[in-house]
């Protein structure tokens, strides 16, 4: 589904991403994990075309999306995308925040683009908080709120950057409940998180970004637990 290709970006003289390759295939989980400042979120900026690649490809299926020819709004109807914060409009409801994409870029119909809001809102038990604000939801409800926000295009994958560590520990849970249940109904995601043993236990595949570079790609056992590499054992000490 994703495909970086000698992905490179720098910030001036500041060389964040230097020729990162991965893939993240469908029905995958993939934790992109790193110490802070590696370049999780600018590597999903990238993916998501808030940011330009420097060099190298990124695929989304068989499009080039650093093509300068390719176009941001069919790209980023193709990927839902949920930050740690600040994902919601904070003068529109729910059901306006759900719909806003899918009726105003995506140009669906508003009855229909209602009724999918709803039942996804159902799902995760939160159908009555349609007509509220967002500063009405704990954080851990406006994360699922943006959560289904993300999945209304029907994207090809998700990205999740650190979308619990803004929250209350006791809120982290429900949401990676519902990170779990879509895996389980076979969503395709990347996501950045610090949540170790969520990672550990949600992922197919880890990626381990250090110093520009991807240091680790394999199963969470094998990168986390048996890995003999020196800077992946220090990393993974800190969460001890
Ligand atoms: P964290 O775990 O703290 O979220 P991260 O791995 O997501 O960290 P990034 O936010 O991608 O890290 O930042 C990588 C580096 O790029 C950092 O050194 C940061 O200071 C720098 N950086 C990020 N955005 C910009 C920007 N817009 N302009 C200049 N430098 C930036
Ligand atoms: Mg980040």
């Amino acid at each position: 589904v994703l495909r970086l290709d000698n992905v490179t970006k720098a910030y001036g003289t500041n060389l964040i991403l230097d020729h990162v390759s991965f893939d993240v295939n469908e029905h995958e989980v993939v934790a992109l994990l790193g110490p802070s400042g590696s370049g999780k979120s600018t590597l999903m900026k990238c993916v998501n075309l808030l940011e330009h690649v420097n060099d190298g490809q990124i695929w989304l299926g068989d499009t080039d999306i650093t093509d300068p020819r390719a176009r941001e709004n069919d790209i980023r109807a193709r990927i839902g995308v949920v930050f740690q914060q600040f994902n919601l409009f904070p003068h529109m409801t729910v059901l306006d925040n759900i719909i806003l994409a899918s009726v105003h870029v995506l140009k669906k119909d508003k009855q229909e683009s209602i009724d999918k809001a709803m039942n996804l809102l159902k799902r995760i038990g939160m159908a009555d908080k349609a007509k509220s604000y967002p500063d009405r939801l704990s954080g851990g409800q406006q994360q699922r709120v943006a959560i289904v926000r993300a999945l209304m295009t029907d994207p090809k994958m998700l990205l999740l950057d650190e979308i619990t560590s803004a929250l209350d520990p006791m809120l982290v849970g429900e949401v990676l409940t519902m990170v779990m249940e879509l895996k389980e109904q076979g969503a395709t995601i990347l996501m950045a998180t610090h949540e170790m043993s969520f990672a550990h236990k949600a992922a197919d595949r880890i990626v381990l970004l250090r110093g520009g570079h991807i240091i680790e790609n394999g199963s969470p056992q094998e990168v986390m637990d048996e890995s003999t590499n020196p800077e992946t054992q220090e990393f993974f000490s800190y969460f001890r």
